[in-house]
């Protein structure tokens, strides 16, 4: 029975102990999870706190070195007052803003955790934001810009000391943690000897998520670099990088004496494709043209992507300025075949300019500044071509500087002055009307020429007021030569695709033409067809009202851009205007005689009339009439010439063709009196 009682015992100690054990472990397990939950937790808070503030002081150093950049280029800009340094101006306070507001996000972060240690740091880096904020209202003295230079390394010096800052916290947040944990818990100590595999388990478990933080935040962090430093549409690097490669290349040369080519290169009619086929079509041909010019460099040459259709490429390690053509070949070789989007093949073409160290510019801001010049004069050479910067460059930015900063003022001193050249009927040689041509009489700038002018208005905006002063002048002459001379006489205004913009365009013609009480059907007006390829929206409906009132829209430049005939059909055109090239080359191309031929048939099938432009020669008049041009206008009948003078002219004709005489007969003896161009 004793014995019996004994193994009962025995038998109950084990039970007990083997209950007690299967507690501890209930116990030490439930304690292994919290804890390694709580500590995951914190470092999850901790680390995601560090991540966040440092990417909002990395956005910042990044807007900080971009300023940095762009007040080197300060210096080197002539006028104070200009245009461009009102954008540098503009983008400048731009950056301050985007400063501002990423060190704002990253110190409210700072207050939400409160951590004792970033207190001190943060003041400074408020006081660094209040210097910026104050600066923007007066950013044009040159003792700013000089202040704002010594202050960025400042800025920049706090700004990586704070994020070490987080970082040196962050880990010794997390090892403070573990340490008082493990030292307050009893039942820790308790529980050390009887859970050893728990222990391990729990341990393996916690290295193996805080390596997966770790991972996670290095790639994170490496995200973040990586978006600060490449363009997203075509991953290329962007202006950051570029510069700083360029910085790099620039070193590297001078203790190489090598040269180091830099190419601006810029899509030509980018916006064509943009507005017809649409973003995503724009889209997939950078992403094309990023792909084509990285085969065409060499290894260890840089392709980057400045924004919109801005491309640059650094060629560097030149000993020879000639080893750079190849390369040039290669980049036009790349772009020349045609690509395919959405089911249409494309043909692109590019604009490029170079500038050359150390012969153009002695740091990045001057190079890239000169090789976007020597872009601008490929642009205006026709497109799809390179040159070479040189020195007169800088002198035609200056001329435009000039001509901008006199406009404004050139309509207050009665500068602008409306010249009309005369329009005839290829049947019987008789006057129909007039084109109105604008002319500055400015003889400090050396009376420059409405190609030179009119893109500046256009750029500028004040093509809206001088197209306006146009109108005015061309009514009123018209309204005058109406009454006393031809009661059918027709005035030709152009009007310039930026004046679209203008939303009382409709209205203030309308009522202008009321007001000088002609009929609307005597007003023409002259639109090229990049009008209608401008992306200006309402465009379609103003040209449709206009026509609606009676009022002639001609298509001007006919020929040189993309429109076909049957396009123009789509819009309310009822004139067409055969470009001055085509006639010139009427007995030199038997190409041109075609399309001349083609498209005055398809012009008459369509209802619309034809005027050529730019008839210089008799022979030319001639065949224009047989192949039933409607219209002419050029030198052989008037060169654009004074409201005096046009008058002179109408007056004569108007005895000559009452007594039914047709003056092209006289023509060569009036025309060199008239011509005033
Ligand atoms: P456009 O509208 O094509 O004007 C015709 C141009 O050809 C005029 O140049 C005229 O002088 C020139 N021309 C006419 N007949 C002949 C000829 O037989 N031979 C040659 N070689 N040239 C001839 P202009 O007056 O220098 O004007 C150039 C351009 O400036 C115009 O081209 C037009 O696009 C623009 N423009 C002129 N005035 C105005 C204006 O008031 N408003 C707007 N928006 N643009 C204007
Ligand atoms: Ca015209
Ligand atoms: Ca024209």
């Amino acid at each position: 029975m004793a014995k019996q009682s004994w193994a009962h015992d025995i038998y109950r100690h084990i039970i007990a102990m083997l209950s007690l054990l299967v507690i501890f472990i209930i116990i030490a397990a439930t304690y292994g999870t919290w804890h390694q939950s709580t500590s995951r937790d914190l470092e999850q808070r901790l680390n995601h706190y560090h991540l966040e503030s440092s990417s909002y002081y990395l956005k910042a150093s990044n807007e900080l070195r971009h300023i940095q950049t762009h007040l080197s280029g300060f210096n080197h800009t002539a006028a104070p007052h200009s245009h461009t340094t009102n954008q540098q101006h503009l983008s400048l306070a731009n950056s301050i803003h985007l400063i501002n507001r990423e060190i704002g996000h990253a110190l409210s972060l700072q207050n939400k955790f409160g951590d004792p240690r970033f207190t001190q740091m943060s003041k400074t880096i408020q006081q660094h934001k209040q210097f910026l904020t104050g600066l923007t209202a007066s950013q044009d003295s040159s003792s700013t810009q000089k202040k704002i230079t010594t202050h960025i390394p400042l800025i920049l010096n706090s700004l990586t000391q704070l994020t070490l800052l987080h970082d040196v916290s962050r880990d010794k947040l997390i090892t403070e943690f573990k340490q008082n944990e493990h030292n307050n818990s009893l039942v820790f100590y308790c529980m050390l000897t009887t859970l050893l595999a728990c222990g391990l388990y729990i341990s393996w478990r916690g290295l193996r998520s805080i390596q997966t933080i770790i991972s996670a935040q290095q790639q994170s962090e490496e995200r973040i670099q990586h978006q600060a430093n490449y363009d997203a549409l075509t991953d290329l690097p962007n202006r950051f990088l570029l510069i700083d490669r360029l910085n790099q290349l620039i070193l590297d040369a001078q203790r190489q004496q090598e040269y180091i080519a830099v190419l601006f290169l810029d899509v030509d009619h980018f916006k064509r494709v943009n507005d017809s086929l649409g973003h995503e079509a724009g889209d997939q041909l950078l992403v094309e043209v990023a792909n084509r010019l990285t085969c065409a460099v060499r290894d260890g040459d840089s392709v980057g992507r400045l924004g919109g259709d801005e491309f640059v490429i650094l060629l560097s390690h030149f000993s020879q300025l000639t080893n750079i053509s190849p390369i040039i070949d290669k980049i036009f070789q790349q772009l020349q075949t045609p690509l395919a989007i959405e089911g249409r093949d494309i043909t692109m073409t590019a604009s490029i300019g170079i500038s050359v160290y150390p012969d153009d510019g002695q740091n990045s801001a001057e190079l890239l500044r000169n090789a976007d010049s020597a872009m601008y004069h490929s642009k205006s050479d026709g497109r799809n071509t390179y040159t070479y910067f040189t020195e007169n460059m800088n002198h035609s930015t200056v001329r435009k500087i000039a001509l901008e900063q006199q406009m404004l003022a050139a309509l207050e001193r009665h500068e602008f002055e409306v010249y009309y050249q005369p329009q005839v009927d290829l049947r019987n040689g008789h006057i129909i009307g007039a084109e109105a041509l604008l002319r500055w009489n400015n003889e400090t700038l050396n009376n420059p020429t409405p190609d030179e002018f009119i893109p500046i208005a256009e750029q500028t905006g004040m093509i809206i007021p001088i197209g306006q002063y146009v109108l005015q002048q061309a009514l009123q002459a018209c309204s005058h030569w109406q009454i006393n001379y031809f009661p059918s006489f027709r005035i030709a205004i152009n009007l310039s695709p930026q004046q679209f913009r203008d939303p009382n365009l409709v209205e203030t013609i309308a009522s202008e033409i009321e007001r000088h009480d002609i009929s609307f059907s005597s007003v023409e007006l002259e639109i090229t067809e990049g009008v209608l390829l401008s992306g200006i929206k309402d465009i379609k409906p103003a040209l449709q009202t206009l026509s609606e009132l009676g009022i002639i829209l001609s298509m001007d430049d006919f020929g040189t851009g993309y429109s076909s005939l049957s396009y123009l059909r789509s819009y309310p055109f009822s004139i067409i205007k055969i470009d001055r090239s085509f006639i010139r080359d009427l007995f030199l191309d038997p190409k041109d005689y075609e399309l001349i031929k083609a498209a005055i048939s398809l012009a008459h099938n369509l209802q619309l009339k034809v005027i050529a432009e730019g008839v210089e020669e008799n022979s030319q008049q001639h065949s224009l009439h047989q192949l039933h041009c409607d219209y002419a206008q050029g030198y052989l009948f008037g060169k654009p010439m004074s409201r005096n003078n046009l008058e002179q002219l109408i007056k004569q004709r108007a005895g000559d063709q009452n007594s039914n005489n047709h003056f092209s007969s006289e023509l060569t003896v009036s025309r060199s009196f008239y011509q005033d161009s």
